[in-house]
Order: structure tokens, then C-alpha cells, then sequence
């Protein structure tokens, strides 16, 4: 696509960017029958190709509108766009430089701006996510329906095992999952420990940037990038004899993140290179487990007596497996998952439309309720059509999305892993949950 950038972005880093994006955009149009909000609005300035060209009017000089910023707020960044592309383009990329042009040029009404202030400042910081969230589920039974299915049942983490292993990984906890779902954590410390791995968390670590980035702070967002590399490196200098061997992401939305850190941080002479090794040793925990999927079919197989004594779950019929955007459309991991499953015997199945996103999206649940209830009700509906009695995923803010939605319990695939090893035949997928303690 035939560009000429306007004076104020030409030839600096984003536009050179934008530019080398916008031409490889052939104007095919293939991208927008996948767009989830194009299916749902059909309006083509509400799917990629459409987004493309506001950007690029945006970018060579055109007046900026508000309607331009809904259009772009609109998009969900699942990057379904991406993999339907036949010229590669990089939209998220894109995306991330024209929301900043837009964030910069219209001012949004108060009661959003006091919105995405307080998300921005409140989700990544752990304490303060933690205690609002367990004032909620105190209050639980006070508020009304559609505000309860909003409110995650507490949830206890059980044990983490305090066995050393020469075998070393890091995890990112996260930042809304520790508290929204501290069993996955506690599930894959357990599941790698049987293994002969430890896995090390690094306390000042917190959360990978994304909230900030996607909610168009980016300055913020490089600098919780920063103090991430920084908690990290000690784990993963150059001293290879105490050198983690993976950073171990749980949350596809954080990983898809941290192996960005690279091209993120590249313009920043004192972290670029961290960076780059940071992203190098990133790994979705769907890319460290296949090489113990022998050891734990074995083990599991064992404690269901043999793979003929019946799949793993006897009792657990169905398994439905909803892989996340950041996973299958951001990472571009496919299959891991449920081969993975699989191969200790549990029964999985992808629904229809797999690819397309649940609408959970980091923030856009809140964001944009209207178009991620839809979202969720047809994704619902598709994973409950295949039968199954549990629904797992890879990714917290799909699984808290979803869950919000039905009675069919949603977990992370870890977490079944782990039941399975500890049980052998997880008669029941349901996980535990208890009221909230006041301790
Ligand atoms: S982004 Fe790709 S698929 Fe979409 S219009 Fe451009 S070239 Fe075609
Ligand atoms: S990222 Fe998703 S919602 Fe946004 S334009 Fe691409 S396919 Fe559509």
C-alpha cells in the first residue's frame, strides 16, 4: 500500500515502522471475514483492513476523531488477522502505533479517562487487585447476579513443594492471577517438581507490561518491563552453572508480552541486549512440557492402571480446549496443548471456530462489555456443544472470562495435569472452591 507519511512521524521509529507495515498491506480484504468484530458489527472500518486504512489516513496527516478512536477500540488485538494474512503483515504492531497517534490527538470524555486511569494503576499492582478482589467475594452474596458471575470464587493454591532440583526454571507469577487463580502456579510448581525441576520465582518481578501497553501508557509499560529484566537477571546472567534453563510463562496474554521485550526495549541502550536474552528464554509452558510428555503419560498412565483401564478422568468424559489468542494468533503456538493432554489420555477436543477470540482480551471485558458478552455466549455455546464436562485453557483472563459465563468448570490445562498425577483419575473435573476466609 502506497504511503506518504505526514512530517510529525516521518522517519522516526514508529513511522519507519508503520510505513515498512502499511506497504506489505495488499488491500486483499482476506483478513476481514476472520475479524470477530467484523463477524459481530459488519462494518468493514471495524475489521483489519478497514483499521488499516484509518491508520494510515491517521498517519499521513488526516484529521484524527473520535470515531477513529472507536474504530480502533473496537479491535480486540486477538491478532486473528495476522495468521489469516497472506503477506504477513504485522497489524498488532500497527495497531500499538496508531492508537498512540489517536490516544495523543482526542481527548476521551472524563468518566473514561478516570476508567483507564484507574485500571492502568490498579490491575498491575498485586495489592491493590488482591484486596479489591477479596472485598468482592466477601460481598458476593450481596450483589446482584451479573455482578457476581464477574467475581471469581476463591480459590486455594494448596501445597508448593520445597524440594531443590539442579534443574532450574523461572516463572512470571503475574499480577491478577496470583489471586484470581493461584492453584495454576501452585499446579505447575507441583507438576515440575515431579519432574525433577524447581521452579524459582523472582519476588520483585510483577506484571509483564501488557495492561499498561494495550491501555496506550506505553511509557509505564516499558518501565515495568524494565524492573522485570532487572528482578530476572540475576537468575539468568551469564554464569550458566546458576542459570535458569526456561522463564516459564502460565498466562499466554503475559508470554506473548515478555517475548516482545526484545523488540520492545530495542531503542534503549541500557536494556536492549537484556531484553533480547529475556525473550530468548521465554517459553509458554506448553513449549517446556512436551519434553516430559513420556515420563508423564508413564506416571499417569500408572496411576490409572494403563492406558486400557480407561483415559485419564474415567469418569471425565469430554475435555474442551479453548486455545487462547495470545497463544495461537500471538505466539503462533498451535497443538502443543492438546497433544500434550493427549498423550496422558485425556479426551480433547477443539470447538467450532476455535480461532476465534472469547473476548476477554485483557481489559476489553470492561472495556467494551456489549461485544465481549457476545463473544463469550457464542464461544460458550461452541465449547459446551462438544460435550464436555470440563473446559480448559491456557490463559487467565480467558478462563475467569469464561467461567463468568457458565456452570461447566473452566481451568487451566496445568491444573488437570497435576490432578491427574496426585489422583491418577480425576473422577470429577470440578475444581475446589470455598467461601473467602476473613484471614
Ligand atoms: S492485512 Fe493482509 S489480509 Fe488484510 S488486507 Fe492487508 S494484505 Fe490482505
Ligand atoms: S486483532 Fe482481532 S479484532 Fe482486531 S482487527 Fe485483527 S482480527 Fe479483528
Amino acid at each position: 500500500m502506497q504511503t506518504n507519511l505526514a512530517d510529525f512521524i516521518k522517519h522516526t521509529r514508529d513511522g519507519d515502522e508503520a510505513e515498512a507495515i502499511l506497504r506489505a498491506c495488499v488491500h486483499c480484504g482476506f483478513c476481514t471475514a476472520t475479524c470477530p468484530t467484523y463477524q459481530l458489527l459488519g462494518d468493514e472500518l471495524d475489521g483489519p483492513r478497514g483499521r488499516i486504512y484509518l491508520i494510515k489516513q491517521v498517519l499521513e496527516g488526516a484529521p484524527v476523531t473520535a470515531k477513529t478512536q472507536t474504530h480502533l477500540d473496537r479491535c480486540l488485538t486477538c491478532r486473528n488477522c495476522e495468521t489469516t494474512c497472506p503477506s504477513g503483515v504485522r497489524y498488532g504492531r500497527l495497531l500499538d502505533i496508531g492508537r498512540k497517534v489517536v490516544e495523543a490527538r482526542v481527548e476521551r470524555p472524563l468518566a473514561e479517562r478516570l476508567q483507564r486511569l484507574m485500571l492502568k494503576e490498579a490491575l498491575p499492582r498485586r495489592w491493590i487487585f488482591t484486596s479489591a478482589l477479596r472485598a468482592g467475594q466477601l460481598l458476593r452474596p450481596l450483589l446482584s447476579k451479573p455482578m457476581q458471575d464477574k467475581i471469581p470464587r476463591f480459590q486455594l493454591a494448596g501445597r508448593r513443594p520445597a524440594r531443590r532440583h539442579a534443574r532450574k526454571m523461572l516463572v512470571l507469577e503475574g499480577c491478577a492471577q496470583p489471586a484470581m487463580s493461584p492453584n495454576i502456579n501452585a499446579a505447575t510448581a507441583r507438576v515440575l517438581d515431579a519432574l525433577g525441576v524447581q521452579l524459582i520465582a523472582a519476588p520483585k518481578a510483577g506484571c509483564c507490561g501488557a495492561l499498561r501497553h494495550h491501555l496506550n501508557d506505553q511509557a509505564a509499560a516499558l518501565d515495568d518491563m524494565r524492573r522485570n529484566i532487572d528482578a530476572w537477571w540475576p537468575h539468568v546472567g551469564t554464569d550458566s552453572a546458576h542459570a535458569v534453563e526456561a522463564i516459564v510463562m502460565t498466562a499466554s496474554g503475559c508470554g506473548v508480552t515478555v517475548k516482545d521485550y526484545g523488540h520492545l526495549l530495542a531503542h534503549d541502550p541500557a536494556y536492549a541486549d537484556k531484553a533480547q536474552r529475556i525473550a530468548a528464554l521465554t517459553r509458554d509452558l506448553s513449549e517446556v512440557m512436551p519434553q516430559f510428555e513420556e515420563e508423564l503419560a508413564r506416571r499417569i498412565g500408572g496411576n490409572i492402571g494403563g492406558a486400557a483401564a480407561g483415559k485419564i478422568g474415567g469418569g471425565l468424559a469430554a475435555v474442551a480446549y479453548h486455545p487462547p489468542c495470545t497463544l495461537q494468533h500471538g505466539q503462533q503456538i498451535r497443538g502443543k496443548v492438546e497433544s500434550l493432554l493427549r498423550a496422558v489420555g485425556v479426551d480433547v477436543a477443539l470447538c467450532a471456530d476455535s480461532h476465534l477470540c472469547c473476548g476477554s482480551a485483557g481489559t476489553y471485558s470492561i472495556l467494551q462489555p456489549a461485544l465481549s458478552l457476545q463473544l463469550r455466549n457464542d464461544k460458550l455455546a461452541k465449547l459446551e456443544a462438544c460435550g464436555a464436562q470440563a473446559i480448559v485453557s491456557a490463559n487467565i483472563g480467558c478462563i475467569s472470562h469464561l467461567q463468568s459465563g457458565t456452570e461447566t468448570p473452566v481451568m487451566h490445562w496445568i491444573e488437570l495435569i497435576d490432578r491427574a498425577l496426585k489422583d491418577g483419575v480425576p473422577k470429577n473435573a470440578a475444581r475446589k472452591t470455598v467461601s473467602p476466609s476473613p484471614a
